[in-house]
């Protein structure tokens, strides 16, 4: 057995090459649970039925827009993107996308007739593709349309997506003047020859100016985007880039595992050559984790990383940080709404995505109703197991009372008692421990939260042991 050392904030981590080897599994990012795949069919009839009961309820309101273009392919990219190349790309012309953007002032109106006004919008958020395709003069007007439609609450997290190869202080400014107070960049690696082979070319000096401006125009949290076990990654300039970005102070960073995925996402099919994988992968992650540490971010874990100040941090010590299709947040108890092709709602008891078909989408927009195609109706042994792994990636503690109070349990152990017979396991690896009362989950648990989180899916327990492999690995 050799050992992998990890340091962080003066304490060592019990890691060896082989705990990666057992727990670098295929498994799922949790965004949703039950998670995509085992969605079924579902109707805008469905959809709409959702938004009635939201209403009775009053419950606050979340709004994500999904705008897919680009300029060109990156190709790591797990999003639904349609690339729309533009000679010159900072141009002002983007009037190829103007049907679709039609379609998205159509949804918004369709939508605005399904939501009772009275109640809170307390998130709404632009991602992509690339918001900021849209030349700084569409997105006024689609910030406009949106923000006066659904007026956001005083303490709403208003955010944007941008690559800053396209985007410019005239799209921050404009955004800012409608309201928006979040911008979230793409950053992935800095190291030249790691951006040739995704073909994404972006300058340090190119992305600080992008900041710069950002603070200068008051956003009140910007956030980067890493990538770590890329093509041609190399522990060393990994690290550079990490400095890089530590230098621009980011209010938070999301440093995600590359998934590489090809037989769902076709462009990945060039990045088989110069994968770091197992030990050498880990090594840039690991270096990753220390350096952000070191230098005063907290480690939310999923990937996740954020200054001492940022309220996701206090979220996570007062037990209140939750998680959604967009990554963390403060806000739970939202129903989130998705407009846009391919966008996905998580509405009362319902998760509901749009058609991905560009047509379908326009057929329906014109005809006054949603496009939605595919779904999910939660079930009460899906929100009990929900609310566990919610918990467990946002808390990184599961209080079993506190559960059994919540869902009426006779016992928590007897309810999960699959996860409970392999719980002893996990803690003789080191990943979580365990008392009367608790679960919890170890500074290195938080590494491998994925694979804790996995221990309370029921759809992956009653998979068969040679079905397709769908997800990336956990690390
Ligand atoms: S990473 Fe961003 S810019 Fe690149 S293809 Fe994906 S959505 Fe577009």
């Amino acid at each position: 057995m050799s050992a992998i050392p990890i340091r962080l904030r003066g304490e060592t981590l019990p890691m060896t090459t082989e705990l990666l080897e057992k727990y670098n599994v295929q498994g799922p990012r949790y965004t949703s649970y039950p998670t995509a795949p085992e969605w079924t069919d579902s109707s805008p009839t469905d959809c709409e039925a959702a938004c009635a009961r939201t209403n009775a309820k009053g419950s606050p309101v979340s709004v994500y827009v999904h705008l897919p273009f680009c300029d060109e392919q990156c190709w790591f990219c797990g999003c639904f993107v349609k690339v729309v190349p533009k000679p010159d790309r900072r141009g002002d012309s983007r009037e190829e996308i103007e049907p679709y953007l039609a379609d998205v002032h159509r949804e918004i109106d369709i939508l605005a007739s399904h939501i009772d006004r009275a109640r809170e919008i307390k998130q709404v958020h632009w991602g992509g593709g690339t918001p900021t395709y849209l030349t700084p003069k569409q997105a006024d007007r689609l910030a406009q349309h949106l923000l006066e439609t659904f007026r956001p609450a005083v303490d709403a997290e208003v955010s944007v997506e941008v690559d800053p190869r396209v985007t410019t202080p005239e799209h921050l400014a404009v955004l800012k003047n409608r309201g928006f107070n979040r911008v979230s960049m793409g950053v992935q690696d800095f190291d030249p020859e790691v951006q040739e082979l995704v073909n994404r070319i972006q300058p340090f000096g190119m992305t600080k100016a992008l900041v710069e401006a950002a603070r200068a125009l008051g956003y009140a949290s910007v956030n980067l985007d890493m990538i770590y076990g890329l093509p041609g990654q190399k522990r060393a300039g990994f690290e550079k880039s990490v400095e890089d970005i530590i230098s621009l102070q980011p209010d938070r960073v999301a440093m995600y595992s590359y998934a590489h995925v090809p037989w769902l996402k076709r462009p990945q099919r060039v990045l088989a050559a110069h994968l770091p994988e197992g030990t050498e992968k880990f090594a840039i992650f690991v270096s990753g984790i220390e350096r952000f540490t070191a230098a005063g971010y907290t480690y939310i874990g999923m990937d996740h990383f954020a200054l001492p100040h940022d309220e996701i941090v206090k979220a996570q010590k007062d037990r209140t940080l939750y998680r959604n299709f967009q990554g963390y947040t403060t806000h739970a108890g939202c129903d989130l709404y998705g407009i846009g092709v391919s966008a996905i709602g998580s509405i009362d008891d319902m998760y509901v995505q749009n058609t991905k078909d560009y047509a379908a989408y326009h057929q329906a927009t014109e005809k006054g109703r949603f496009s939605t195609v595919k779904g999910h109706r939660l079930t009460g042994a899906d929100f009990l197991r929900r609310d566990v792994i919610t918990r467990l990636l946002c808390h990184c503690v599961i209080d079993k009372r506190a559960i059994e109070r919540a869902y009426s349990l006779r016992s928590f152990d007897e309810t999960f008692a699959s996860a409970a017979a392999r719980l002893p396991e996990f803690v003789a690896d080191g990943m979580v421990e365990l008392t009367p009362d608790e679960i919890r989950v170890t500074t290195l648990g938080r590494i491998f939260i994925r694979n804790v989180a996995m221990l309370f899916d029921a759809y992956l327990e009653q998979k068969a042991p040679d079905a397709p492999k769908i997800f990336s690995r956990t690390l």
